[in-house]
């Protein structure tokens, strides 16, 4: 399956005779059995596939991008040659010393192993710690950006009581944010008065904010009165995240904006952006799952489940994110409900429970769900 998405990114024509050679243990990028050492400039250096191979992890070389992918339970390490980026999934990590390709095979730096490689691809045989089934250290949720659906000018849903959708989504972020203050989370609200504030400004607070979650709260409508629930969207796989990918210029990240400025740039781009963007559709449907989970068994509303949708204030976004539809304001008992300060307390008290499952379990349930 990964093999087919990165060859669809370098499909283009010409590229795809080519690709064909590149992918898992070429000719160029020999096997071994053993660890071979060796410096290169003074810097101590592994061969990087009998290390794969030590531990069983799955790797992927694309000789036209330079990247080398490494798999395993749930787990995706890339590396581009001679850069010192690492981006595990999904989230940069710097090396001291770059990826080689050394006398035609890959070599990582000692580091690398101690650094990431034991860290996410342990030794079968070394039991985890008491406690280890928490989120490596680099995916701690530390912040939660929490964003007001509406606003302003722009009301939202408008109940038949005359209930606001931004009056309820603000109500209910304020309550969400003070508990998952008092659970230890920083929380960055795009909102927190009765403002507009565009789509692409709730974007960038987030990205600026360096989020680790973004929850975008909002209340449905439907010409269909009779409908209810409660559901959360992520993006959806539909969305083309090569297109998406190309475009994103000018949210790439700074610090990744270098590894994209020179031909086949776009291409490359792409790659790195559909290393992010798959890991982080994952981990929000994940997340979105956890949050039904504990909605459900906190309030009597239907709860409808996770979907994917292409909402613009999602797909900007450089983390999990997902947006949750409390319930609608077209039906006449859903929208009482939410009109009550006390309901809307268990929703904030339960999405919050949702967020905290996820933060606490999504390491050690990731390989039953993928
Ligand atoms: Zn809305």
């Amino acid at each position: 399956m990964r093999d087919h998405k990165i060859t669809k990114l370098l499909i283009p024509a010409v590229l795809l005779a080519a690709a064909s050679l590149f992918f898992g243990g070429c000719a160029t990028v020999p096997r071994s059995a053993s660890l071979p050492a060796y410096s290169i400039g003074g810097v101590s250096y592994l061969s990087l596939v009998p290390l794969c191979e030590s531990r069983d992890v799955d790797w992927n070389y694309d000789a036209f991008a330079k990247t080398v992918t490494l798999f395993k339970g749930g787990h995706t390490v890339s590396l581009l040659v001679d850069e010192t980026l690492v981006l595990v999934d999904g989230r940069e990590q710097h090396l001291k010393y770059p990826l080689r390709l050394h006398q035609g095979a890959l070599a990582v730096p000692l580091r690398f192993k101690e650094q990431v490689f034991d860290v996410y691809f342990r030794p079968p045989q070394a039991p985890l710690p008491v406690g280890s089934g928490m989120r490596q250290a680099s995916l701690v949720i530390k912040t939660i950006v929490v964003d007001a659906g509406h606003g302003g000018k722009d009301p939202g849903a408008i109940g038949r009581s005359g209930t606001r959708e931004k009056d309820v989504t603000l109500d209910i972020v304020k309550r969400l944010s003070a508990v998952l203050k008092s659970q230890g989370y920083r929380v960055v609200l795009t909102r927190s008065s009765d403002v507009s504030v565009s789509l692409a400004r709730r974007v960038s607070i987030a990205n600026d904010a360096q989020a680790d979650l973004f929850i975008s709260i909002h209340a449905n409508a439907n010409r269909v009165r009779s409908l209810s629930g409660f559901e959360v969207y992520y993006v959806s796989p539909n969305a083309n995240d090569y297109q998406r990918a190309l475009s994103s210029s000018t949210e790439i990240p700074a610090s990744l904006a270098r590894y994209c400025a020179g031909a086949p740039s776009s291409n490359l781009k792409a790659i790195l952006w559909d290393m992010i963007l798959t890991n982080n559709r994952a981990e929000s449907i994940a997340l979105g799952k956890d949050i039904c989970n504990t909605t459900g068994g906190a309030v009597s509303a239907r709860i409808i489940g996770v979907k994917g949708a292409n909402f613009y204030v999602l797909k900007g976004t450089r983390m999990p994110a997902v947006l949750v539809e409390t319930g609608f304001l077209s039906n006449a008992s859903e929208e009482k409900m939410l009109k009550n300060g006390y309901y809307r307390q268990q929703i904030a008290q339960a999405v919050a429970s949702g967020i905290q499952n996820y933060a606490r379990n999504c390491a050690p349930i990731e390989a039953h769900r993928r």
